[in-house]
């Protein structure tokens, strides 16, 4: 396999490179003191084509491959974490199940204006009670004539408030039934629906996380997502794909802890030399460097898969579950390197510290990929 960037991801990443240094950069840290959600920002993004990197270009998205989605998170990641985790969540979750999942109607109506951003997706899988256990969910999907009506809470829901479209995994079988969940398509505003709580969080603080709830909520048919009862199914393929993102957002993370590291470990001097120069630190940096490159290449492979129609279910979870947790070890390893300064806001490290952790529990926690890969081993 060859993973050398080609012309085009090169070039995609420079401009989402430029893009996060010149929009993204000068407003991180008030944005994360905040908690604000920049959504002008994903409007912009919107019209680069980075809130429609894998949609093709015949549903006004830029039609490109898991190599240019991954640089793109990586570059933005190196700089926020939050705006990264925001912009995977709305290309591979809500947009990606539509693009996957959707009719050519529902396609026709929802893909253009999600590549652009001029609607910004959310995709409710988890609930209170039913996280790692999703296949166990409460919110139900009662039909009524040419209606479905919705009941129940999702939380953790990134853009749960701000989404203007969500997909929304619900129960409409008997609890724990094989087959029992479908998925609709719910737009902002349909009376019944409205975003919860706004979770105050560690890191990520920028990107929205928040409770969808619905109280009978009436949907129309036409908004189901495929068959009666696929629900959970398709959720699980949307994750497949959405795994090679929060691989790619935790390298982002990663580097950024690292490249950091490296510039201040030659700066920062201590008995009259730079730290670099002391063992202790520089086998960090050499720790940092070759757990990194692993994860890359452990990335670039499932986003190969996954360019090819190949089964990924594996490979997307080895590349999810390793590189998050590089991320959290690089910049914990970044936050020891920066000493005392590390451990305030003037210096990113810490904000990488914070912001890595959510790498391990999104989209399914570290100790689930694991049951996942040794599932896909033991077969
Ligand atoms: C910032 C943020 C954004 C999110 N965005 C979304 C979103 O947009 N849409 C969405 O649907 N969800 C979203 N989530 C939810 C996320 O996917 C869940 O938090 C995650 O799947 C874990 O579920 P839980 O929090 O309920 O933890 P639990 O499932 O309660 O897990 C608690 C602990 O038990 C462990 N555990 C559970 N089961 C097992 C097992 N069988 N074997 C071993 N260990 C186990 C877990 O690994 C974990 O360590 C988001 C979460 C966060 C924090």
């Amino acid at each position: 396999m060859n993973f050398e960037a080609s012309e085009l991801t090169t070039q995609v990443a420079h401009s989402a490179r430029d893009f996060a240094q010149q929009y993204i950069k000068p407003y991180v840290m008030q944005w994360d003191e905040s908690q604000e959600f920049p959504i002008k920002i994903f409007r912009e993004m919107g019209k680069l084509g980075f809130m429609g990197v894998l949609v093709p270009e015949a549903y006004g998205g830029a039609g490109l491959s898991y190599f240019e989605y991954v640089a793109i998170i990586q570059e933005i990641a190196k700089v926020c974490g939050s705006v990264g985790l925001s912009l995977a969540a709305h290309n591979s979750l809500g947009t990606g199940h539509i693009l996957l999942f959707g009719n050519e109607e529902q396609k026709q109506k929802y893909l253009p204006k999600l590549a652009t951003c001029e609607w910004l997706a959310a995709w409710g899988l988890t609930e209170p009670n039913t996280g790692s256990d999703a296949g166990n969910m409460k919110c139900t999907a009662t039909r009524d004539g040419e209606d479905w009506v919705i009941n129940g809470t999702k939380n953790w829901i990134t853009h749960g408030i701000s989404g203007d479209v969500a997909v929304v995994m619900t129960r409409t079988g008997e609890p724990r039934a094989k087959n029992n969940s479908t998925a609709f398509i719910v737009e902002r505003g349909t009376p019944g629906f409205k975003g919860g709580k706004k979770e105050n969080k560690l890191g990520m603080r920028a990107s929205e996380t928040s409770e969808m709830v619905f109280d009978n909520c009436r949907i129309p048919d036409a908004n189901r997502l495929g068959n009666v009862g696929d629900g959970f199914k398709q959720a699980m393929k949307v994750l497949d794909g959405g795994r090679i993102s929060i691989a790619a957002l935790s390298l982002g993370i990663a580097k950024g802890a690292y490249e950091a590291s490296v510039q201040y470990s030659k700066e920062r001097y201590q008995f009259d030399k730079p730290i670099s120069s002391f063992q202790g630190i520089a086998f960090k940096l050499a720790d940092m460097a070759t757990e990194i490159m692993a994860a890359e290449l452990l990335t670039n492979q499932a986003a190969d898969l996954k360019d090819r129609g190949l089964p990924v279910t594996k490979e997307s979870a080895m590349a999810k579950y390793y590189a998050s947790e590089v991320a959290v070890k690089a910049s914990n390893e970044a936050v020891q390197i920066f000493g005392g300064y590390g451990y305030t806001k003037d210096f990113p490290v810490e904000k990488f510290y914070r912001d890595s952790k959510l790498c391990t529990i999104g989209e399914g926690t570290s100790e689930i990929q694991k049951l996942v890969i040794s599932r896909e081993v033991l077969k």
